[in-house]
């Protein structure tokens, strides 16, 4: 049972475990203040879900916010790195308490999760966050997580919790992953043009669809914007999970959005395999292949990637390393782990098979990329 309407994303039969992912500006007043009153009506909401049989897992947004608040801090903390690492050390415990507080009302149990982009690109630290959250949503718990900003540093860390929620929904197997945002979906431009026109569904992600985002976050809280949602949405797209974006600002914003079916519903694909999801919704590539046109149709084909189609090798990569496969026009084809390195890669680009064994010195491996470590994008 696949999610086709926006207002499926609450049936806990099509979609039995949801992400909510919640937005700095919707969390935070303009006086740096938690807004209390609009958070109780979404966490009535989630203790709805959960007692019609549904998992729900929060990503919050907020820590900086409120900690800069508290610091004094200029610009909301996002100043500097060390600004926003030391209010998110600060805020992160404020907004901890409040969830667990305001979820104890309706007698759910708050476990906090901060993890960091690299908990979720090395395969085996993402399988253990998949199995904590499968054990705290067994127990009753409701999972509330946000990026661990106060020791992620620049070059890797997720910068925003939009992606970090598609990356959680994919780590824990959900159905569906909503964004509250404070814009009701995706406009067919800037939406504060006349004419601009709100796109109910979106059936993939193409250039044409990148295109319509206007960029940074709307509020100056957080660092979100539809860009990032974007971004979120390939990756959910391509793991099989539908994501929607709706305006998280009405009071009890899940229920008025899809009363309405008003918000961006973003179609997935076919589930993949649940490695080649993963795959595919990694963020770094620690290099990249060119491949030649034949080498290109032949991926598409459902081939293995094989060292004779490789015309350049970029990057300093380890055999296992996720790289990326380009084409002949350097659009991204495919993404994949090799299984050399970069100048083992090297050695056999463009080199028939039955060569390898010489240039190795040792028996060669089948492929350069198996076709069951690869993704097409
Ligand atoms: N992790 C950041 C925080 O809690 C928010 C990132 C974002 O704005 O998406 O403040």
């Amino acid at each position: 049972m696949k999610i086709a309407a926006l207002a499926q994303l609450a049936d806990p039969a099509r979609c039995p475990r949801l992400v909510v992912k919640v937005g700095s500006a919707l969390l935070v007043g303009k006086d740096g203040q938690p807004r209390r009153e609009w958070l109780s009506a979404l966490v009535a909401e989630i203790a709805a879900a959960r007692a019609a049989g549904q998992e729900v897992i929060v990503v919050s947004s907020g820590a900086i916010a409120l900690g800069a608040r508290r610091l004094g801090l200029a610009k909301g903390g996002r100043g500097s790195l060390s600004d926003a690492q030391a209010a998110a050390a600060v805020g992160q415990i404020a907004l901890a308490g409040l969830w667990a507080e305001l979820l104890a009302g309706h007698g759910l149990t708050a476990a906090q999760v901060l993890l960091t982009l690299e908990d979720l690109e090395d395969r085996r630290r993402y399988l253990n966050v998949t199995a904590t959250l499968g054990t705290l949503l067994a127990a009753g718990a409701v999972p509330v997580i946000n990026e661990n900003d106060t020791v992620a540093t620049n070059e890797i860390r997720f910068g925003d919790n939009d992606r970090l929620a598609a990356r959680v929904g994919q780590a824990a197997g959900a159905a569906g992953v909503l964004l509250l945002s404070d814009i009701d979906g995706l406009y067919d431009r800037d939406p504060r043009q006349p004419g601009a026109v709100r796109i109910p569904v979106v059936k993939g992600v193409t250039p044409e669809i990148h295109a319509m985002a206007t960029g940074g976050s709307s509020s100056g809280l957080g660092s979100g914007g539809m860009t990032s949602k974007l971004q979120a949405a390939e990756i959910a797209e391509l793991a099989g999970i539908a994501l929607a974006i709706i305006d998280g600002q009405p009071t009890a914003p899940i229920a008025t959005a899809f009363g309405a079916e008003r918000g961006t519903l973003f179609l997935p694909r076919g589930r993949k395999q649940a490695r080649k999801a993963w795959l595919g919704g990694k963020l770094r590539m620690r290099g990249s292949v060119h491949v030649d046109a034949g080498a290109a149709r032949a991926l598409e084909g459902g081939s293995s990637l094989l060292a004779a189609g490789v015309t350049q090798v970029d990057g300093e990569f380890q055999r296992g390393d996720a790289i990326a496969v380009l084409g002949p026009d350097g659009a991204v084809l495919a993404r994949g782990l090799s299984e050399y390195d970069a100048a083992e890669c090297a050695r056999l680009m463009g080199r028939h098979s039955r060569e390898h064994e010489a240039l190795l010195g040792y028996a060669p491996r089948s492929a350069l990329i198996h076709r069951d470590q690869l993704v097409l994008l």
